[in-house]
């Protein structure tokens, strides 16, 4: 959070810095403009050739689209130092099988594909115990995958111009999008998928 305050507070200072300026720039244009009409070829009390005008008008379009191409990268800075700090790093859970091994019981894996914020996962989980009520314990999520039951293919992912996340499925061409970044969207579903458990476990007999 304090990275992200560092990163964020220069980029809104020069974002107002532009926007002021472009608003100065349009004031400026409108006093131009006004002058003009009144007497047709006088700027305040100074007599401009066409030619010279033409130019002054070039040099304050040329300005206008300068500030205006400033204040969208300004946007797009904030918008992709926002971006950036919802990102979370997916940690795969460590877990040992074999403690949870008996002389009647032998843990096994298994796959299970879920889905979770508009994409499918696939997730490795074990079985621990032979009673039903135990809850699975999570070994590992997949990338990101295409919804599409039948496709579930893993997504191609890059960032639109504003920085959020862009996912194409190079099967059958779906597009999603998302302001998280695949290790963030793991991250989160382990999350959930730690709080069945343990809800599970909260529900024990025992
Ligand atoms: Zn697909």
């Amino acid at each position: 959070m304090e990275n992200f305050k560092e990163k964020i507070f220069p980029e809104l200072f020069k974002f107002f810095l532009n926007v002021l300026s472009g608003i100065l720039l349009l004031y400026a244009g409108l006093v131009l403009k006004k002058s003009f009409e009144k007497n047709d070829s006088s700027l305040f009390s100074l007599n401009l050739s066409p030619a010279l005008s033409v130019l002054l008008y070039a040099v304050y379009l040329s300005l206008l689209l300068y500030f205006s191409w400033k204040i969208i990268k300004g946007i797009k800075s904030i918008i992709f130092s926002y971006v950036d700090h919802l990102q979370e790093e997916y940690s795969a859970p460590v877990m040992d099988l074999d403690q949870f091994e008996t002389e009647s019981y032998i843990p096994y894996k298994y796959f299970d594909n879920r889905e979770y914020d508009s994409f499918v996962f696939r997730v490795n989980c074990a079985r621990i115990s032979e009673y039903v009520w135990e809850p699975d314990v999570l070994l590992g999520i997949s990338e990101p995958k295409c919804v599409d039951k039948k496709c579930v293919t893993d997504l191609v992912v890059k960032r639109s111009y504003f920085g959020f996340y862009r996912y194409t499925c190079p099967a059958c061409k779906k597009k999603y999008s998302s302001k998280y970044n695949a290790s963030t969207l793991k991250s989160n579903f382990k999350k959930v998928i730690y709080a069945e458990h343990e809800r599970k476990s909260d529900e024990l007999p025992f």
